[in-house]
């Protein structure tokens, strides 16, 4: 078990009212059901969808209609909570927005049950400090092994083994901007509600729907419990796949990638090398041609007032962060021109 800091380090902003290490310490049991629940639910859900399907004939591929739009609605609702709500405006702050915006983000990242708020935040600032580095929560890269071997103890580490990990020491220091804020933490401490709403409001919705309890049952799976476990195993793969398998367009301290394949699913979050070259952009698909569906809301919130400051690097921006070419690829007599300029 990790020590917790002393409360007195805590006194930044010398908070009355709450108490941030011991908070922490309550948060513990809430994150060792939930991270069981994490794993063991989705899974289930996963079978009962396949178990449902067995005897449907109707829909595409036996799916109803229902089904699928509970599916996609509360892919959206949790899906962008994380990535627009958790990931770029509370991690990385890329865009401003008014408060109940950044409330109701909070909530509807934590019915992907991808983790506490507070906790996901933190973990992943780590994540950027100290990418692929030790002390990075869920690098593929520092683990000692070559080869095969490595890759496949990195990959699997990177995508699900580092979830039962305990904490990394003074993971608080980094969120005191949360902490501080007790409507934050009130959101924060309701998480497993906010986790069973996401299951049972669609359940609800395609029982009334239907008007069968088979309807509350096939609600529950599609827009809960297999919507949950397929959007961990995207979440994850940004962990493990986006630093190990893709293109890098630009220079950064990490073996980040962009992976078309995977920034769609994970509505834009793929485009990683993008997003570890400028983490406080709002923007991830950087060019006009990587779609970033995350990037297309934060615009569109902009045009009706729920979001604004929107940060984008410029062009001067990227093109100094352009990664430069291996030396190998230069030919000589270019070599002898640029010498005078050449850097390693
Ligand atoms: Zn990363
Ligand atoms: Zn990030």
């Amino acid at each position: 078990m990790d020590m917790l800091t002393p409360a007195r380090t805590w006194g930044v902003n010398d908070h009355k009212h709450t108490h941030p290490p011991e908070l922490l310490e309550r948060m513990r049991w809430p994150q060792r059901i939930a991270m069981l629940a994490t794993v063991i639910l989705p899974f289930l859900g996963f079978l009962g969808a396949i178990a449902l399907l067995w005897h449907r004939q109707d829909g595409i591929f036996g799916i109803g209609w229902g089904e699928m739009i509970v599916m996609i609605v509360m892919y959206s609702i949790a899906g962008f909570g994380v990535t627009i709500g958790y990931h770029r405006l509370l991690t990385h702050k890329s865009f401003d927005c008014p408060r109940w915006v950044r409330l109701t983000l909070a909530i509807f990242g934590s019915s992907a049950a991808q983790g506490m708020t507070i906790r996901w935040v933190a973990t992943h600032r780590r994540h950027h400090q100290l990418s692929d580095m030790d002390g990075d929560p869920h690098s593929p890269h520092t683990h000692g092994f070559d080869g095969l071997r490595g890759l496949i103890v990195g990959l699997w580490h990177a995508h699900i083994g580092w979830t039962f990990d305990v904490d990394r020491p003074n993971l608080e220091r980094s969120v005191q901007d949360l902490l501080a804020d007790k409507a934050m933490l009130f959101i924060d401490q309701l998480y497993l509600l906010w986790v069973a709403l996401g299951i049972f409001i669609p359940a609800v919705a395609l029982s009334l729907w239907t008007g069968t309890w088979e309807g509350f049952l096939a609600g529950m799976i599609w827009g809960g419990l297999l919507r949950i476990f397929l959007m961990l195993h995207v979440t994850w793969s940004i962990n493990s796949v986006c630093h190990v398998f893709g293109s890098r367009e630009f220079e950064s301290s990490d073996h980040s990638t962009n992976n078309f394949p995977i920034a769609l699913v994970s509505l834009g979050e793929g485009w990683h090398n993008n997003h570890h070259a400028f983490p406080t952009s709002a923007r991830h698909g950087l060019r006009w041609w990587q779609f970033d569906s995350s990037y297309v809301i934060i615009k569109l919130m902009s045009y009706v007032g729920l979001a604004y400051n929107v940060r984008v690097p410029n062009e001067a921006a990227m093109q100094a962060k352009l990664k430069k070419p291996a030396a190998v690829e230069t030919p000589e007599f270019a070599k002898v021109e640029a010498s005078t300029q050449t850097v390693e």
